[in-house]
């Protein structure tokens, strides 16, 4: 799933500072199960601002609108007439989603509530880890399942780095050498052979190097 975080309260409230009538948008996707922008958020987030904007004596009118994706133009258009009569729309969505509403909405400018974080999965109750960055070539075959890129700050290929000491990564005491786990995971696997193989360089065009990426489906692939 996709990670985001609500921005600093300070930095939404500027951003909406000139409208007096907005739509606040949340996702019912991957952003409600991290409790960042679901429709409970969306509620909450309309509370405090209006409790905000009363302490600076201004008003302001949301309307709260929480479709159950805000990725994609069949879910959003729901709430079409509603945006039509409010001067900007705040985006509680993943950045996909703030993108999704600028394209579909040309005339409405939607404005990011959210930092959107990475792709990873709940490790336990309210921590959510990063676990994929999305990098086009995925090497989990060789690396026993856990990623090079995504959960080393180095994003090395060749084992690691001098800094990591009994398996914690010199860049977070708090965070696992994963190259440590690859290690540990391929013996109980016994399949440390895979860190021996010579493996040609890594060609980074899959990932964001190289512009924007598009997957074409294919129903040959069916
Ligand atoms: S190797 Fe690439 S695709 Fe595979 S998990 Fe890591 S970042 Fe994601
Ligand atoms: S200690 Fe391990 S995870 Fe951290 S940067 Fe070095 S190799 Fe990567």
């Amino acid at each position: 799933m996709i990670v985001a975080d609500r921005k600093p309260f300070e930095e939404i409230l500027d951003s909406i500072k000139d409208y007096k009538k907005i739509m606040l948008m949340g996702c019912g996707g991957c952003v409600t199960i991290c409790f960042s922008g679901g429709s409970k958020a969306v509620e909450l987030l309309a509370s405090q601002i209006k409790m905000a904007k009363k302490k600076q004596g201004k008003e302001i009118e949301i309307i709260e609108c929480t479709p159950e994706r805000q990725c994609e133009y069949e879910f959003i258009d729901a709430c079409k007439e509603q945006i039509e009569s409010t001067d900007a729309i705040l985006s509680i969505a993943c950045g996909v989603g703030v993108q999704t509403m600028n394209e579909r909405f040309p005339d409405s400018i939607t404005l990011p509530g959210q930092n959107t974080k990475f792709m990873g999965y709940p490790v336990k109750h309210a921590l959510w880890e990063e676990r994929c960055a999305g990098c086009g070539d995925c090497v989990l075959e060789w690396t026993g399942g856990l990623c090079p890129i995504a959960r080393c700050a180095k994003k090395l290929f060749n084992g690691p780095c001098g800094g990591s000491s009994e398996g914690i990564c010199e860049v977070d005491k708090d965070t696992d050498c994963v190259w440590q786990l690859i290690y540990d995971r391929l013996k109980r696997l016994n399949k440390l052979d895979n860190l021996l193989a010579i493996r040609q360089p890594r060609d980074w065009r899959t990932s964001t190097n190289a512009g924007q990426r598009k997957v074409k489906f294919e129903e040959a692939m069916l």
